[in-house]
């Protein structure tokens, strides 16, 4: 039913909502005018909630039905809703309403996932649903100069492999790993990224790609991700944590991804464990990170003996060469671990022990409902959530751990690039909130209040 080649003239107004000034999470705001607002408020409507007959559009958002005709009159115009499906039955025995489609088809918008060794490219229709995909290997010690064009010829050719047509690009969006200003849309001073700080990443992807482009923190994005289609939906305050050669989170708190004062909200990884402990890519000494990141836990299953079947792990000071043995990586040390080596267990059990203690601090402090995990040491699944629960119930305070959920993510490699996406979508639409109706929707029906309050809680 849904035209899959639909072109919207560029100019259309739904599209402008992205290249206003400082739009992101101030859509009402920075409206100019009513008429603005309710063309705003019937687009969401619809979206959220469409199919609707133009009555129910009336009703629910308490506008005339003059009006409400000539906001869908526009939309449509617009291509960015359809009409044509009638309700199947009318509820009330009369004429059969038609009814307004949002069409996701409008428009196309590109999600990446920019880690430090690999990427994830998305291309979505406007209700998120993946259209299409592409993932490599990626390594930001190439500097921006190279892997910034990289990235913009890998767009190419998803685009071109899938015949998607770039007119219909709305905007992009990225997860980078390290703080994002959230006032200059830039990273700033990125651990472990040399040649990355202060660099216009989302200019020099506007320039080229000709669309918008967004920039936030990966985990930031993944939690966003996490709560709108996986694991946390329905939470209001949980964590999204990503274990790899770094360690970081995104919080969500009341509902909303809790970014900071200068974006550097959620450098968990940066949390002191042990004050005499080995260097920290931040320049400080005993970093979680640095005693629990994916490096350390090969050194640990090294030093264990891996492959000897020597079962204590010890934290090796930095005066060992990290990279004794490159053959090896934190891959070959969890799959190795999940066969039974006991050296490898040893070491994921000591450093998802070291996590856990941070954590329990985390959860004392935010007092989550859910935390996931995510990132190449993940894998472990069991045997790093095992002793990471068993930390935070040991040390953080019954009230608090007995509500926590912990587990690994479901949206697993899609979720930073599914966010990214979703962090444009709501920047265009608004984040999506719950539109009060206890009426059916029927001619007949008497108009109710409009509601606009979020709909989550904790479960
Ligand atoms: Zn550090």
């Amino acid at each position: 039913m849904t035209p899959s080649d639909a072109r919207v003239p560029p100019s259309a107004r739904w599209r402008d909502a992205l290249v206003r000034p400082n739009i992101v999470g101030q859509r009402a705001s920075d409206l100019h005018d009513m008429r603005e607002a309710n063309i705003a408020l019937v687009l969401r409507l619809i979206r959220q909630h469409g199919p609707l007959a133009r009555v129910a559009i009336a009703r629910r958002t308490g506008l005339s039905r003059t009006t409400v005709s000539s906001i869908v009159d526009g939309l449509l115009a617009e291509g960015v809703v359809r009409e044509g499906e009638t309700l199947s039955a009318a509820p009330s025995g009369g004429r059969r309403p038609t009814l307004v489609h949002f069409n996701e088809s409008a428009g196309i918008i590109l999600g990446v996932d920019f880690g430090r060794t690999h990427f994830t490219l998305l291309a979505t229709d406007l209700h998120a649903h993946i259209i299409a995909r592409k993932s490599g290997p990626c390594d930001t010690d190439l500097g921006p100069d190279v892997l910034l064009q990289r990235l913009i010829s890998e767009i190419r050719q998803l685009m071109n492999e899938h015949h998607l047509d770039w007119d219909r690009v709305v905007g992009a969006g990225m997860g980078i790993p390290g703080p994002v200003d959230a006032a200059l849309n830039m990273l700033v001073r990125p651990p472990r990224m040399a040649g990355w700080d202060m660099v216009d990443v989302t200019g020099i992807l506007r320039v080229a790609l000709g669309v918008p482009v967004l920039l936030n923190n990966d985990a930031n994005l993944g939690a966003l991700a996490e709560g709108r289609y996986g694991e946390a939906v329905g939470a209001s305050n949980y964590i999204y944590v990503k274990v790899g050669t770094g360690i970081g989170c995104g919080l969500v708190i009341d509902g909303k991804i809790y970014r900071g004062s200068g974006g550097v909200a959620g450098e968990f990884g940066h949390f002191t464990i042990d004050n005499d402990g080995p260097l920290c890519a931040c320049g400080n000494r005993g970093c979680l990170e640095a005693v629990a990141g994916a490096p350390q836990i090969v050194r640990m299953a090294l030093h264990a003996g891996f492959g000897q079947g020597e079962a204590t792990a010890r934290t090796p000071s930095d005066d060992e060469d990290p990279d004794e043995d490159p053959e090896v990586d934190v891959a070959d040390v969890i799959q190795a671990a999940l066969s039974g080596d006991l050296a490898c267990q040893a070491a994921v059990g000591r450093a998802a022990e070291l996590i856990g203690i941070a954590m329990a601090g985390l959860v004392n402090l935010v007092n989550p409902s859910v935390i996931l995990l995510y990132g190449s040491v993940a894998r472990a699944d069991e045997l790093l959530l095992g002793p990471i629960r068993e930390a935070i119930h040991q040390r953080s305070l019954l009230a608090a751990s007995r509500m926590v959920r912990v587990q690994t993510s479901a949206l697993g490699d899609s979720a930073i690039a599914l966010g990214a996406a979703t962090m444009v979508l709501d920047a265009i639409f608004g984040t999506p909130v719950y539109i009060e109706d206890h009426v059916a929707d029927d001619d007949t029906a008497e108009a109710p209040a409009v509601g606009a309050a979020s709909g989550a809680n904790d479960a």
